[in-house]
């Protein structure tokens, strides 16, 4: 979709992830932004280019970057593009775009607490030395505007900045009321559910947070919003029919949390890793880190819909 449509273009670059394909977007008022910025590889900055040219622009007409959040496929680029072209994200995206020593410690040390906590046994502790792998196709930037919950888009009255959160902590989405367009990022996929991801608290031995319970919350918060069309960082844009995909979703996630359940009143101490392996029992040993994240997640979840049962 290398043009323009209500103010709105599309480009496709390759990600060396298995995901895909990643949709980063351009959004032309007074102001150009560049929504979301590809993994950072070679071919994805040639065709970035390419397709920017086609739009009738330059890397240096970006007036400004906004990140929907911290994952490399969706900020690598941002490398590529001038120094001088500011950078706005959420603010729990800095400590992943601009990487510190004291950051990368931090994430070693609460993972290996996490990997002992759950059960995971000893063979599997080399996936501590590959969590962070993913992030050398990541920028390496400082955070120059933070953006939160009800702001404006500067540069652009018309969006609204939305806090997502449940795939990243740092997720944001663009709304524009008008006429109901989303910039999604990874909120909502047509083809795959989103995962949710788990990630060293702000401070050491800060609490965990809840990937899944959040983003719970903001499926339930988008059905409500009913955004006519979502453009996503990976598939199809969705152009009506937003309401009945999040239902989908939010079924799906319950049924997954009540096999959980069985397995716990067959057997109530199962440690995390045991329930991982029999949600995933494939999946766990080539995609350790996300089946782990999916199954706290689950427990997390079902100690969410408890309390809530509690308080109606
Ligand atoms: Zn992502």
């Amino acid at each position: 979709m290398e043009n323009w449509t209500n103010g709105i273009a599309q480009i496709t670059l390759p990600t060396p992830f298995e995901v895909g394909d990643v949709h980063v977007y351009l959004i032309k008022d007074e102001t150009i932004t560049l929504v979301d910025a590809g993994a950072l590889t070679e071919v994805a900055w040639q065709q970035f280019k390419v397709s920017l040219k086609k739009l009738g622009l330059t890397p240096e007409d970006i007036d400004q970057i906004v990140l929907t959040h911290h994952h490399p496929d969706h900020v690598g680029l941002v490398d590529k593009l001038p120094k001088s072209t500011p950078v706005l994200a959420h603010p729990n995206a800095d400590r992943w775009i601009f990487r510190t020593e004291e950051f990368k410690t931090l994430h070693r040390e609460t993972f290996t607490e996490w990997f002992e906590h759950f059960g995971i046994p000893e063979k599997f502790s080399f996936y501590l030395d590959l969590l962070l792998s993913p992030m050398d196709y990541a920028c390496q930037r400082k955070l120059d505007i933070s953006l939160t919950e009800g702001m404006t888009l500067p540069g652009h009255p018309e969006w609204t900045v939305l806090e997502t959160p449940g795939h990243a902590t740092s997720h944001i989405s663009l709304f524009r009321e008008k006429d109901g367009m989303l910039m999604g990022g990874d909120v909502l996929l047509q083809h795959i559910s989103s995962n949710p991801i788990l990630e060293p608290p702000l401070q050491k031995g800060g609490e965990r947070h809840k990937p899944l319970v959040d983003y719970i919350i903001t499926l339930e918060r988008l059905a409500e919003l009913n955004p006519t069309t979502v453009y996503p960082g990976h598939g199809e844009i969705m152009d009506g029919g937003v309401g009945e995909l999040i239902h989908k979703r939010l079924k799906a996630q319950d049924d997954r949390a009540h096999k959980v359940m069985e397995m716990l009143k067959v057997k109530e101490h199962l440690s995390v890793f045991e329930i991982c392996k029999k949600l995933f029992p494939h999946a766990y040993k080539t995609q350790l880190p996300l089946t782990i994240s999916e199954t706290i997640g689950q427990l997390d979840y079902i100690e969410f819909v408890k309390n809530r049962g509690v308080q109606k």
